[in-house]
Protein backbone atom coordinates (compact mmCIF):
# COMPACT_ATOMS: atom_id res chain seq x y z
CA UNK A 1 0.00 0.00 0.00
CA UNK A 2 0.98 3.78 -0.74
CA UNK A 3 1.21 6.48 1.63
CA UNK A 4 0.92 9.95 0.55
CA UNK A 5 3.32 10.38 3.60
CA UNK A 6 6.94 11.37 3.27
CA UNK A 7 8.64 8.84 5.16
CA UNK A 8 11.47 11.23 5.22
CA UNK A 9 9.75 13.08 7.73
CA UNK A 10 9.67 10.44 10.61
CA UNK A 11 13.81 9.76 9.65
CA UNK A 12 13.70 13.90 9.82
CA UNK A 13 11.61 14.02 13.36
CA UNK A 14 14.01 11.45 14.68
CA UNK A 15 17.26 13.54 13.84
CA UNK A 16 15.56 16.27 15.22
CA UNK A 17 14.84 14.82 18.58
CA UNK A 18 18.52 13.88 18.41
CA UNK A 19 19.33 16.74 17.99
CA UNK A 20 17.56 19.01 20.56
CA UNK A 21 19.24 16.74 23.46
CA UNK A 22 22.26 16.92 22.04
CA UNK A 23 21.75 21.05 22.56
CA UNK A 24 19.89 20.32 25.85
CA UNK A 25 23.07 18.15 27.32
CA UNK A 26 25.65 20.61 25.36
CA UNK A 27 23.89 23.76 27.28
CA UNK A 28 23.49 21.65 30.69
CA UNK A 29 27.28 20.59 30.36
CA UNK A 30 28.08 24.75 29.66
CA UNK A 31 25.55 25.15 33.41
CA UNK A 32 23.02 26.47 31.21
CA UNK A 33 19.36 25.00 31.74
CA UNK A 34 18.16 26.61 28.01
CA UNK A 35 18.79 29.50 25.57
CA UNK A 36 18.78 32.79 26.07
CA UNK A 37 15.69 34.14 25.29
CA UNK A 38 13.68 37.65 25.43
CA UNK A 39 11.89 37.83 28.40
CA UNK A 40 7.98 37.54 28.36
CA UNK A 41 6.39 40.22 27.16
CA UNK A 42 9.04 41.82 25.33
CA UNK A 43 9.52 42.12 21.63
CA UNK A 44 12.99 42.83 19.37
CA UNK A 45 11.07 45.37 18.52
CA UNK A 46 11.01 46.99 21.61
CA UNK A 47 14.38 47.30 21.96
CA UNK A 48 15.31 49.12 19.07
CA UNK A 49 15.77 52.68 19.80
CA UNK A 50 13.82 55.58 19.04
CA UNK A 51 13.74 56.69 15.45
CA UNK A 52 14.77 59.52 15.01
CA UNK A 53 13.31 59.62 11.42
CA UNK A 54 9.58 61.10 11.02
CA UNK A 55 7.17 58.75 9.91
CA UNK A 56 3.36 58.36 9.15
CA UNK A 57 1.14 56.09 11.07
CA UNK A 58 0.40 54.19 8.19
CA UNK A 59 4.38 54.27 7.58
CA UNK A 60 5.31 53.00 10.65
CA UNK A 61 2.60 50.07 10.94
CA UNK A 62 3.91 49.13 7.61
CA UNK A 63 7.43 48.25 9.14
CA UNK A 64 6.15 46.97 12.33
CA UNK A 65 3.75 44.53 10.00
CA UNK A 66 6.41 43.43 7.52
CA UNK A 67 8.63 43.38 10.18
CA UNK A 68 6.34 40.39 11.90
CA UNK A 69 6.38 38.61 8.72
CA UNK A 70 9.29 36.08 7.46
CA UNK A 71 12.06 38.38 6.08
CA UNK A 72 12.30 35.92 3.58
CA UNK A 73 9.55 37.04 1.74
CA UNK A 74 9.55 40.24 0.24
CA UNK A 75 8.90 43.89 2.01
CA UNK A 76 5.89 46.00 0.62
CA UNK A 77 7.97 48.71 -1.31
CA UNK A 78 7.76 52.18 1.02
CA UNK A 79 4.76 54.67 0.23
CA UNK A 80 5.79 58.18 -0.56
CA UNK A 81 2.88 59.66 -0.67
CA UNK A 82 3.05 63.62 -0.26
CA UNK A 83 2.39 64.62 3.11
CA UNK A 84 -1.25 66.25 4.43
CA UNK A 85 -1.11 69.23 6.37
CA UNK A 86 -1.72 68.08 9.34
CA UNK A 87 1.27 65.62 8.74
CA UNK A 88 3.28 68.32 7.59
CA UNK A 89 2.50 69.85 10.83
CA UNK A 90 3.66 67.00 12.77
CA UNK A 91 6.51 66.17 10.75
CA UNK A 92 7.91 70.31 11.02
CA UNK A 93 6.89 69.35 15.65
CA UNK A 94 8.78 65.97 15.39
CA UNK A 95 11.84 67.20 13.88
CA UNK A 96 12.05 70.55 15.31
CA UNK A 97 11.63 68.04 18.94
CA UNK A 98 14.41 65.64 18.19
CA UNK A 99 16.39 68.65 17.21
CA UNK A 100 16.09 70.22 20.81
CA UNK A 101 16.53 67.07 22.34
CA UNK A 102 19.91 66.32 20.83
CA UNK A 103 20.78 69.85 21.43
CA UNK A 104 19.68 69.32 25.10
CA UNK A 105 17.27 72.03 24.91
CA UNK A 106 13.54 71.46 26.35
CA UNK A 107 11.77 73.90 24.57
CA UNK A 108 11.11 74.47 20.16
CA UNK A 109 9.45 76.73 17.91
CA UNK A 110 6.85 74.49 16.78
CA UNK A 111 3.55 74.48 14.59
CA UNK A 112 0.27 74.55 16.55
CA UNK A 113 -3.14 73.84 14.56
CA UNK A 114 -4.63 76.64 16.96
CA UNK A 115 -2.04 78.69 17.72
CA UNK A 116 0.42 78.65 14.52
CA UNK A 117 4.23 79.11 15.07
CA UNK A 118 4.80 79.14 19.09
CA UNK A 119 6.78 77.67 21.74
CA UNK A 120 6.36 73.92 22.61
CA UNK A 121 7.63 72.41 25.27
CA UNK A 122 9.51 69.12 25.42
CA UNK A 123 10.23 66.38 27.72
CA UNK A 124 13.23 63.97 27.62
CA UNK A 125 10.17 60.99 27.12
CA UNK A 126 9.71 62.80 23.19
CA UNK A 127 6.47 64.02 24.55
CA UNK A 128 6.02 67.66 23.57
CA UNK A 129 3.13 70.21 23.57
CA UNK A 130 2.33 73.66 22.48
CA UNK A 131 2.74 75.95 25.60
CA UNK A 132 -0.64 78.38 24.86
CA UNK A 133 -2.46 75.39 24.61
CA UNK A 134 -1.54 73.67 27.68
CA UNK A 135 -1.85 77.02 29.47
CA UNK A 136 -5.24 77.03 28.41
CA UNK A 137 -5.77 73.47 29.70
CA UNK A 138 -4.40 74.51 32.69
CA UNK A 139 -6.55 77.46 33.70
CA UNK A 140 -9.96 76.18 32.14
CA UNK A 141 -8.92 73.00 35.05
CA UNK A 142 -8.53 75.43 38.22
CA UNK A 143 -11.72 77.03 37.00
CA UNK A 144 -13.34 74.18 37.21
CA UNK A 145 -11.60 72.82 40.53
CA UNK A 146 -11.70 76.06 42.01
ZN1 LIG B 1 -1.53 75.78 20.72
Amino acid sequence: MRSNIDHDVFINQGKSIALAIQVDNWLKAKGKSEPTQIPFGHSGLSHKPKSTEYKTGQQSMRESMAHSVSTKRPVLASLNKPLTKEQQRHKHNFEAKTAALAAGESTFEGKCSKHGETDYRVYASGKHYCIQCRGIITKRHQEKTA
